[in-house]
């Protein structure tokens, strides 16, 4: 079967060093493999997203020479033809058919609420025997019974513990990342995921919704969970990390190469000699 991927940046800060190898280290699969890349935007939650973010997406992807397969090919075109906001209908009828099959329940709990009753940071079903729709302003949550566990690459993630009954409708009537990320994923047969560490929870959030749905081919997704990139004071790089945006990191004369040769450590290859990104995939090919 063909290798199908993404790279999924969201338009809601400058993309990072992070973000960069994420990316790389995707389109060096999807090149070795001779696969479909396709670029995917998030800009489902519209409340974060913001047109100059937008365009640092195609001004990165540019300066590092990632080329893909499938998607926009620049803000115009994304605003035209492949935004989220497009398919809001789609998520909803997705949504519909979980609450159809009894998986839903309305919460309208505050964030204050929440915090201070969280089980290790995780909601403790106050909603869950709650009769009735949805009232305006509440979020939907789905039931993760106690026994789910997932395997991932070898790692047992059990979701009840590490998300309990997460959000798949924010009760700013958009659609959670959870929801999004897997509803594309299925729509755009992506069947290959690179993805950090830090997502694996993740992973496990849509395999289960994947299977309450009835989508059996996810199943089948091949994940891939790569170390994250971190700060010089050992924490996660994230969109605060401003300094470490690749704009910022060009600003002060960091060129590509040193980029690629990043990635290349990360991927366990020897960087010397790596200048350009085909230096780099000649090398990720000799690999087994
Ligand atoms: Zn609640």
């Amino acid at each position: 079967m063909m290798l199908r991927s993404r790279i999924a940046p969201t338009p809601s800060g400058l993309l990072h060093l992070g973000n960069a190898v994420n990316f790389i280290l995707t389109w060096l699969m999807v090149r070795k493999a001779g696969g479909t890349l396709r670029l995917r935007i998030d800009d489902a939650d519209c409340l974060r997203a913001k047109q100059e973010y937008l365009e640092d997406i195609f001004r990165q992807l540019d300066w590092l020479k990632l080329t893909w397969d499938e998607g926009p090919t620049g803000p115009d075109d994304f605003c035209r033809r492949f935004s989220q906001q497009l398919r809001l209908e789609r998520y909803r009828e997705f949504l519909a058919e979980l609450d159809r099959l009894g998986h839903l329940y309305p919460c309208g709990c505050s964030r204050s609420k929440i915090r201070e009753h969280a089980v290790d940071g995780v909601y403790p079903g106050f909603c869950r025997s709650r009769a009735g729709g949805p009232m305006p302003g509440e979020a939907l949550r789905v039931r993760v019974s106690e026994g789910s566990v997932f395997r991932v690459e070898g790692q047992e993630v059990a979701l009840c513990k590490e998300m309990g009954d997460f959000v798949l409708w924010r009760k700013e009537d958009l659609p959670a990342y959870q929801l999004v990320s897997l509803v594309d994923d299925l729509d755009d047969r992506i069947n290959c995921i690179v993805r950090g560490q830090d997502l694996l929870a993740s992973t496990a959030a849509q395999l289960f919704l994947a299977r309450l749905h009835g989508d059996n081919l996810f199943a089948a997704t091949r994940f891939l969970h790569h170390p994250l990139i971190r700060g010089e004071d050992g924490r996660k790089l994230s969109k605060s990390d401003d300094a470490l945006s690749l704009a910022a990191l060009r600003e002060t004369g960091v060129s590509s190469a040193q980029v690629y040769r990043v990635v290349a450590r990360q991927a366990g290859l020897d960087p010397a000699d790596i200048v350009t990104l085909e230096d780099l995939l000649r090398k990720f090919c000799q690999t087994v």
